[in-house]
Formats: C-alpha cells, sequence, structure tokens
C-alpha cells in the first residue's frame, strides 16, 4: 500500500495519477481533504508575469506545468463531469502613476530577456480590453499565456476522480508520525494506530516538516506563509472583468490581484505574511485588500462582500517545491509549492507517479530534489 500524508491538491493530483496506474493508495487528510491551502489560493496560472529575479531556475518547470493544464482540466472533466472553469482570457498587469510605468518598464523588459510572450499596454489599450479599469491606470503588461482555474473545483474533481479510479481516502484522520528502520519507512502513525507502509509520500502541505520520526536529513524544512483574501460577488453575466488584473501593491500586500470566476465570484489577494500557523483575519489586511482593490477596479465599491479568509502558502527555503526521493527510503516528497500549488499540481502528479512506480527521477524535477540544500549548504563553506 502507497500512503499519501495531506490531501490537497498534491496529494490527491498525485493519488489519482497512481490509482489509475492500478497502485493500492491510501490518501490521509486530518481534515476534509482539498480544504488546505489548495481550497484558499486564488486558482491563478501565471508563471509569466510572477516570473522573479533569482527564481528563473522554476521557469521551465512552471511554463512546463501550465501547458499541461488545459489537458489536465479536459480530462477531469471527461472523468468526473466537473468543469473546473479552465480561464484563458489572460493576465493584465496594470500600472496607476509614472512611478508603476517605470516599474513595469523593467518587468517588461526582464520578461523579454527570458523570451516570454509579453505585451505592452498604454492606459487605453488596457481599457479597452478592461473597461471598467480605473481611469488612473496608465500603464499595462499583458499576458495571454497566464491563465486560471477555480481552485475548489479542481479540489472537487481530484477528489472524485481519485475515488473513482479505486483510491482509498481517509479524512479526519491526523498522522502524527513515520517510524523508519535501517534508513526504510516502514510504518505511518496515528494517535491509535500503527499502519505498515514501505513507501510514504508527504504532501502535507505547510505542515510537512511536523510530522515525528522523519530523520533531520529527509524533513523538508517548510514553513507557513499566511495570506489573506477576500471574495466580492459580480454579476455572472455582467462581470466586471474577464481576464485576472494584478495592480500595485502596499505593505502587507506586495501586489493586489484579482481573478475573476465565472460564477461571479471575483476573488481578491493577497497579503503575505510571516505568522507562523495563525490564520485570524485582520483588519488591517483587509482594508489593504479593499483599498488597493478599489484603486485599480472602482466598480467593486458597491459589490457585496461574500467571504474572507487566510490560507497558509508552503513555502521553501528558495520559494520553490521539493520533490521526489529524500535519504528514507521509501519516504517521496511533494510538499514547499509556496504560491504555485494550483500551477505546478499536473506536473507534480506526473513526475511523482512515475518517481514512485519507476524510481525515475526526471530531467524537469531533478534540480528540484531535496538534496538541494545540502549542497548549496556545503557550497556557502
Ligand atoms: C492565499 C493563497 C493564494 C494562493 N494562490 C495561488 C494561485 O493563485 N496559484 C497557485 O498556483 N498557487 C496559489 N497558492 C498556493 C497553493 O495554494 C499551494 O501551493 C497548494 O495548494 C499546496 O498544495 P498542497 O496539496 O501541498 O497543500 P494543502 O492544500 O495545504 O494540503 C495539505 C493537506 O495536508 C493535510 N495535512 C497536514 N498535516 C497532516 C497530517 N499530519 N496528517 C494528515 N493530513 C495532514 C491538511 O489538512 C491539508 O488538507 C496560494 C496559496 C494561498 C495561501
Amino acid at each position: 500500500m502507497i500512503a499519501i500524508i495531506g490531501g490537497g491538491i498534491c496529494g490527491l493530483g498525485i493519488g489519482w495519477r497512481l490509482a489509475q496506474a492500478g497502485e493500492n493508495v491510501t490518501v490521509y487528510d486530518r481534515g476534509a481533504a482539498g480544504m488546505g491551502a489548495t481550497w484558499a489560493a486564488a486558482g491563478m496560472l501565471a508563471p509569466q508575469v510572477e516570473a522573479e529575479h533569482g527564481e528563473e531556475f522554476l521557469l521551465p518547470l512552471a511554463l512546463k506545468s501550465r501547458a499541461m493544464w488545459k489537458g489536465f482540466a479536459a480530462e477531469l472533466l471527461s472523468t468526473t463531469g466537473i468543469d473546473v472553469d479552465y480561464r484563458e482570457e489572460g493576465t493584465m498587469v496594470v500600472g496607476l502613476d509614472r512611478d508603476d510605468a517605470e516599474y513595469l518598464e523593467n518587468r517588461l523588459s526582464y520578461f523579454q530577456s527570458l523570451g516570454l510572450d509579453v505585451h505592452w499596454l498604454t492606459g487605453y489599450q488596457a481599457r479597452k480590453r478592461e473597461p471598467h479599469l480605473a481611469r488612473a491606470v496608465g500603464s499595462a503588461i499583458y499576458s495571454t499565456l497566464d491563465h486560471q482555474v477555480d481552485n475548489r473545483l479542481v479540489a472537487e474533481a481530484l477528489k472524485t476522480a481519485f475515488l473513482g479510479a479505486g483510491g482509498i481516502l481517509k479524512e479526519n484522520i491526523e498522522i502524527i508520525g513515520v517510524v523508519t528502520a535501517g534508513g526504510k519507512v516502514s510504518a505511518i502513525e496515528t494517535a491509535e494506530d500503527t499502519i505498515l507502509t514501505d513507501m510514504v509520500i508527504l504532501a502535507a502541505g505547510a505542515w510537512s516538516r511536523n510530522l515525528a520520526g522523519i530523520p533531520d536529513s529527509s524533513r523538508p524544512l517548510v514553513r507557513p506563509l499566511k495570506g489573506q483574501m477576500i471574495a466580492v460577488q459580480m454579476e455572472p453575466e455582467n462581470p466586471l472583468i474577464e481576464s485576472v488584473i494584478w495592480g500595485p501593491g502596499n505593505g502587507i500586500v506586495p501586489s493586489i490581484y484579482l481573478a475573476p470566476k465565472s460564477n461571479g465570484r471575483l476573488v481578491i489577494g493577497a497579503t503575505v505574511e510571516e505568522m507562523g500557523f495563525d490564520t485570524e483575519l485582520t483588519a488591517g489586511g483587509i482594508m489593504e485588500l479593499l483599498r488597493l482593490a478599489w484603486d485599480v477596479l472602482p466598480g467593486i465599491y458597491d459589490l457585496p462582500l461574500v467571504e474572507s479568509w487566510a490560507g497558509l502558502r508552503p513555502a521553501s527555503r528558495d520559494d520553490a517545491p521539493i520533490l521526489g526521493p529524500s535519504k528514507t527510503k521509501g519516504l517521496v516528497l511533494a510538499t514547499g509549492h509556496h504560491r504555485n500549488g494550483i500551477l505546478l499540481a499536473p506536473l507534480t502528479a506526473k513526475a511523482v507517479c512515475n518517481y514512485v512506480r519507476r524510481g525515475e527521477v526526471g530531467e524537469s524535477i531533478k534540480p528540484f530534489l531535496l538534496d538541494r540544500f545540502e549542497k548549496a549548504a556545503t557550497s556557502d563553506v
């Protein structure tokens, strides 16, 4: 039996691929599956506009996974009947003043130096595309290839697909530890039981470093990074925007983004806060989100505020995922996806499944093994 700890998008996606291949696989979640960061996310699949200096090694993985998304969404629809609202209208990053325009010009030339397919728009051109943008919008970068999905529908579809393929899902069961002997996994433990298994996939999101029994050399150093979000409700047949819009940030909201879903829900995020496992909403966080979103899209003022929540991104030391084998035989890692776990889900599922079934570490995941941190520490000395 293969045991997967964590029923988020990573655990369910890997579980689905393994169950499809005929493996005997059980996913354990300490709550309801899909209710961790996977539920909290905005569903953006945006490797282009989110490309950052110092993270260039992540870009090929992100672009590859984005290219898999259309087929992944179609396969989920044909397998489960659940449409995950894959939308291809693209993403626009807008600027409001002269400073923003200079910053965006810089970003544009950086994106172009990476060979990304992005375009410059004047404020007039941006408003032609999205007429409800603020009059102050004076510049924009438009990325046609940065898409989005409804991540909550993805979780529902993956759960259905996993069960339909013969996977076993055990919800409300917390795995408290992994038992190892002689450098190999032999079991996992709940408060009441010891479950024998020689193959464990650790996909517990922001909680992945907390399990007892994992040798230090195999423990993924993942920490929680809090994100507060809100949603307002648009008329589905008369939405304020069709593409995802990013705008200037401030303080705890490094950039504001607005992601419109086909049911009219407009997801607005997000704060980035080092607050441990705290998921309390704060007046300041919500105020910043509303104010920054209103600067870009004043029409939200009259819309009903339908939800507010906070989630925990699983962040690794270099903000990239930790995938594949660890130093402990039978302990496989699929965690640390930080702000990209929805985007990286199709590739994570495929690559980790391939490793578990055939022992192959695919080329695309080689830079994302746990031992890269050890190598970095040695080369620092
Ligand atoms: C505010 C916010 C916005 C985001 N927006 C985006 C976005 O637009 N695009 C994008 O690509 N990514 C986004 N992300 C990141 C993305 O949500 C995560 O990277 C991704 O969901 C991680 O998936 P996961 O399966 O690893 O973790 P999770 O979804 O957190 O799942 C982990 C699961 O493990 C379970 N678990 C934990 N410990 C145990 C245990 N001991 N025993 C059993 N079960 C356990 C939890 O209950 C949970 O269900 C966002 C994240 C946040 C917080």
